[in-house]
């Protein structure tokens, strides 16, 4: 389960200004597929669109062949999961920013979400600004320490399908290579749909779809349009 599909999809934030202009992928139960194309293109317009944070003028958007525009917000968030490019994190434990929305997670699941997305060392920690007795000192965490833990939310919470906003081009080409692989480890197997800055920080995508101002205008695994380059 969890094919994602977009049929004519055309959307505009304001009337005067298409943003959108009738736009089809499928992204087929499983498998990944990645959207990128320059800075305002719409990329991250299609993300909120797959939320229902805003509704398409006209066009579908079906998930397992069924129009979302009537499935009630909550079955739509239970099957939706988003790893952000920047996570605020609760003024809380590491731990429980990885648990929050799974309360009902064991001790062992959340070491294991935390191991699978290499976080594991900071399960006890707290993140800087938080209200600690005097003398103790948050933890500051970097930005792909921030992105680990809210990969390891996304694992306890185990959606089917996933939008990963690869938002890696801040991070030092070390911890961008862990993030990739933390993604890769949570992306296997569901249904992807990442939206990449730059052709080149795609790891493993079956379909890379390129837009720009609104309109697909090339599509092809990886190999194609790394060689059309
Ligand atoms: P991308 O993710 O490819 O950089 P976006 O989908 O964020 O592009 O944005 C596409 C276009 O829509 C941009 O020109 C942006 O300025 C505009 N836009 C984004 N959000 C809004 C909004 N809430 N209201 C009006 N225009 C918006
Ligand atoms: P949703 O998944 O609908 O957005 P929440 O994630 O906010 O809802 O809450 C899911 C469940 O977790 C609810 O039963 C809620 O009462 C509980 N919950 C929400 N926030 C907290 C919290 N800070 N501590 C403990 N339980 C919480």
């Amino acid at each position: 389960a969890g094919e994602v599909r977009f049929e004519d999809v055309h959307f505009a934030y304001t009337p005067a200004r298409p943003i959108l202009k009738g736009v089809s992928f499928t992204v087929p139960a499983g498998h990944t597929v990645a959207i990128v194309g320059p800075s305002g293109a719409g990329k991250s317009t299609i993300s909120r669109l797959l939320f229902r944070f805003y509704e398409p003028q006209s066009g579908r958007i079906l998930i397992d062949g069924q129009d979302m525009a009537g499935v009630a917000q909550a079955s739509l968030r239970a099957a939706l999961g988003m790893v952000p490019q920047d996570t605020v994190l609760f003024n809380d434990t590491i731990g429980y920013n990885i648990r929050y929305g799974r309360w009902d997670a064991s001790e062992d699941e959340v070491r294991e979400a935390a191991r699978l997305a290499q976080i594991d060392g900071f399960i006890e920690a707290l993140p800087e600004g938080y209200d600690t007795p005097v003398g103790e000192r948050g933890l500051k965490l970097s930005g792909g320490e921030k992105q680990r833990v809210a990969i390891a939310r996304t694992i306890l919470k185990g959606p089917p399908i996933l939008v990963l906003d690869e938002a890696t081009s801040a991070l030092d080409s070390f911890t961008e290579r862990e993030i990739q692989d933390a993604l890769e480890r949570v992306s296997r197997g569901r249904t992807t749909l990442v939206i990449a800055h730059r052709l080149s920080t795609i790891v493993s995508a079956d379909e890379i779809i390129v837009l720009d101002r609104g309109r697909i205008v090339e599509r092809g695994t990886h190999e194609a349009l790394l060689a059309s380059d």
